[in-house]
């Protein structure tokens, strides 16, 4: 496995063989099964694997928790070692974001939703730092996680509206036993904060089950959600939304196809988790 914080010596490997297939997975470290899913899919799909771990500032608004994001990198090129990944990519902050640096690429309406009305500027850095990679590494195939479902559908418009030239690949929510999603901010969560977020997955499964049962009407639903996690004294709701997932406009009665999907604070940090129904 080679670890390079290098542009150049990515570049010499990803075209050493021009006809080999490339599967990238970005991440921001401090990896996770949920992670290690998306890179043994990557294994299985592609000759070569590379991963990044780059901990974007420009997806962090000042008051967000750029400082205090987990980092144990010695572990994460353990799990990486195992998992027989070929590549690592672990750039600086100067490396992408060299002195003079003034472009950027926006995703404009579906940025606004969700996640956007609560972190206006994180999807600008999001957008940016992921068509760098791309750029940088031109992998056949790209994977992501269903967990950051807006994110997922984002990048999919980026890719599709600036004709990116590889295929995305969308995994499965990794969940811990109790349902909670993994998330490499569930380490900063304090043990009785823990213990309430279980509420996340739960508040979900019991929307889902009420949607199963016949209630299609959206107000509903997401009420039974906000007072569910009203009830759990140490979870702040930022957001329950129930959207069309294609556009994420929220929905007034349920179709065919939805997508629930929730931010709750626990002190300091803040968890998202989603369902798609069915
Ligand atoms: P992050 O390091 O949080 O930026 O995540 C890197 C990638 O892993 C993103 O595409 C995430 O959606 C994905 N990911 C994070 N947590 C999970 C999970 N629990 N299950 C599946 N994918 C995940």
């Amino acid at each position: 496995m080679k670890v390079t914080g290098e542009i150049e010596v990515i570049r010499q490997e990803r075209w050493a063989d021009p006809k080999a297939s490339w599967g990238l997975v970005p991440t921001m470290g401090y990896l996770h099964d949920g992670h290690l899913s998306l890179v043994r899919r990557a294994r299985v799909e592609n000759d070569f694997v590379v991963v990044s771990i780059f901990v974007n500032p420009t997806q962090f608004a000042p008051d967000e928790d750029l400082e205090s994001y987990p980092r144990d990198l010695d572990r994460d090129l353990a799990l990486l070692r195992d998992c027989g990944v070929d590549l690592v990519f672990i750039p600086t902050n100067e490396t992408m974001y060299p002195e003079g640096f003034q472009t950027t690429v926006q995703v404009s309406k579906i940025t606004r939703l969700l996640e956007g009305r609560s972190r206006p500027t994180h999807f600008e850095g999001v957008t940016t730092i992921v068509t760098k990679l791309f750029n940088i590494i031109q992998p056949t195939k790209a994977y992501f996680g269903q967990k950051d479902a807006q994110q997922a559908i984002v990048i999919q418009r980026l890719v599709e509206d600036l004709n990116q030239h590889l295929e995305l690949v969308i995994c499965p929510i990794i969940r811990e036993p109790d349902g909670l999603a993994m998330s490499s901010r569930n380490v900063r969560l304090k043990p009785a904060e823990r213990s309430s977020a279980e509420i996340l997955y739960k508040s979900l499964m019991a929307a889902k089950k009420a949607y199963q049962n016949g209630k299609k009407d959206a107000d509903e639903l997401r009420k039974l959600v906000i007072d569910m996690i009203g009830e759990e004294p140490l979870a702040r709701l930022d957001y329950v939304s129930i959207a069309d997932p294609s556009t994420l406009q929220e929905l007034s009665i349920l179709g065919d196809e939805a997508l629930i999907s929730l931010a709750v604070f626990f002190g300091d940090v803040r968890l998202i988790d989603n369902m798609l129904i069915p």
